[in-house]
């Protein structure tokens, strides 16, 4: 599956979006990268592993992002 070429990842917050977006939704970065593995989606803010993650807003995240 190419993942890689269907999102691109926030460099500050590791949110994955459209290769199309300009700004960050999450957190207003412009910094980007293409270079990401892995997927986590985080449902619930509450979730266990949306504090695991440190992830405040229910999206679809990068795992690693070089
Ligand atoms: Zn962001």
């Amino acid at each position: 599956m190419p993942e890689k070429k269907i999102f691109k990842a926030c460099k500050n917050c590791r949110a994955l979006l459209p290769p199309e977006t300009a700004t960050c939704p999450l957190c207003n970065s412009t910094s980007f990268s293409e270079d990401w593995n892995g997927m986590v989606i985080i449902i619930s803010q509450d979730s266990e592993v949306g504090k695991i993650f440190g992830a405040s807003t229910p999206w679809r995240y990068a795992i690693t992002i070089k």
